[in-house]
């Protein structure tokens, strides 16, 4: 029996180029393109160094922000440049490094650049922008992740000077060895109203962002190994009475949870972007497997079990890689809503899981093999699900905004 040659193998790299998005031209293409050859050049003769390592190297982040690509933009028409490069970041296959240029770049500088005083920024930004100094967001605790209400750091006023003292631990924080500054959330206030001291309390009508110097004395950071993503520099770090000047509070006292509610539906854009980028490494990874691959003499993808699993990949992909660019544009406007970035960080996450299952079980033993990029994949999938808000509590969040 003759069995014809399978259709896979198309470029769905050339695809992902096309500019026909309604929302991208030949100056986006022409942009992805200059991206392309600078992640080449700075990250990936790297990238596997750094997974050992645990962390981007010095050197790797001066040499991204060197190449201009830790400064483009956040908002309006330049924030359709962002969705190129972080759907380009998720597309080398790395989660770890993806995560941690993205907390950095995006998710912890965004509380700067949204709730700083001009003289917070300029304290921090252009040395972020640089690569010279890192940016971390610590608000995960041991206890307190999904739901916040149990968070137990708290900055209690300084005697006798403005400021806080902050004690306390986070948990799971990216960039947390490295960076420099850490954005991080505690109590501030005690929930009866007075000042937050050593007692308990729920609710974060109470908290504060504060940046926090990680070099201050009382700062203690530990590396926090995870199963995936393993060049995130995940970190515990400890605070124990650091003094915090009164210019490292971030906005208002006491309205953290409004600066949340705002820059959170910013991280599920990001994350669900960079994941895009994920899926297509995965399914190009996939993709370039099934079509050399031979077994009972044709190629994997030519039995048709293949082809089917891989033909309903690629129509999810193509729908969550649409709803992504119309996620970015929605941001570009102005006009992104919790509902949107819930939808595209849940899809897109947990594409990537369903995306890397079929890649290791179609790479056999190669899947399951220390080094291999299908094994990288796998593992590093799960993690996308969980970071920047569980799956559950984004169906909540999105069942909740009907
Ligand atoms: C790789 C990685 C990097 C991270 N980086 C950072 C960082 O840089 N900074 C930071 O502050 N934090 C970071 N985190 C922490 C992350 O934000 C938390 O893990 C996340 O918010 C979930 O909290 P949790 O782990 O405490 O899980 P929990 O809140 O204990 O939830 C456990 C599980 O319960 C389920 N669940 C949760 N809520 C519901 C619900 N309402 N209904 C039904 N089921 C539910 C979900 O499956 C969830 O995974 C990181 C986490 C990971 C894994």
């Amino acid at each position: 029996m003759s069995v014809s040659p399978p259709p896979v193998g198309r470029l769905l790299t050339e695809r992902a180029l096309a500019h026909d998005f309604p929302f991208f031209d030949h100056g986006h293409d022409a942009f992805r393109a200059l991206v392309r050859a600078r992640l080449a050049e700075h990250v990936l003769p790297h990238a596997e160094a750094w997974e050992r390592q645990g962390r981007i190297a010095a050197e790797g982040w001066k040499a991204l922000g060197a190449a201009g690509l830790l400064e483009v933009g956040h908002s309006g028409d330049d924030f359709l440049h962002s969705a190129v490069l972080l759907e380009e970041l998720g597309a080398t296959g790395y989660a770890g490094i993806r995560a941690s240029v993205g907390v950095h770049a995006y998710m912890a500088l965004s509380y700067v650049l949204l709730f700083g005083t001009p003289q917070q920024r300029e304290a921090w930004v252009p040395a972020a922008h640089r690569g010279e100094s890192v940016t971390a967001l610590a608000i995960s605790e041991r206890n307190s992740g999904s739901d916040l209400r149990d968070l137990r750091t708290r900055a209690r006023p300084s005697d006798g000077a403005d400021g806080f003292v902050l004690d306390g631990r986070k948990s799971y924080v990216a960039n947390g060895t490295r960076a420099g500054l850490l954005v991080v959330l505690a109590r501030t206030r005690h929930p009866d109203g007075a000042t937050a001291g050593t007692g308990g309390g729920r609710g974060l009508a109470n908290a504060s962002m504060l940046l926090v110097d990680a070099d201050s004395p009382g700062v203690t950071r530990r590396p926090q190994p995870m199963a995936g993503w393993r060049a995130a520099d995940i970190a515990e770090i400890d605070f124990d009475q650091v003094e915090v000047p009164e210019t490292g509070l971030l906005g208002r006292r006491h309205r953290a949870l409004l600066q949340l509610m705002r820059a959170l539906d910013f991280e599920r854009l990001v994350a669900g972007l960079l994941a895009v980028g994920g899926v297509r490494y995965t399914l190009e990874l996939l993709d370039t497997h099934v079509c050399t691959r031979h077994v009972k003499g044709v190629p994997l993808g030519a039995h048709q079990a293949v082809r089917h699993r891989l033909a309903e990949l690629y129509g999810e992909f193509d729908m969550v890689h649409r709803y992504a660019h119309h996620a970015a544009w929605l941001h570009a406007q102005g006009r992104l809503d919790t509902r949107t970035a819930s939808v595209l960080k849940l899809r897109s996450t947990e594409l990537a899981v369903t995306a890397a299952q079929v890649c290791a079980q179609y790479h056999g033993a190669l899947g399951q093999q220390e080094g291999a990029d299908a094994a990288r994949v796998h593992r590093d999938a799960t993690a996308g699900t969980i970071a920047a808000g569980a799956s559950e509590l984004l169906r909540d969040m999105i069942f909740e905004g009907n």
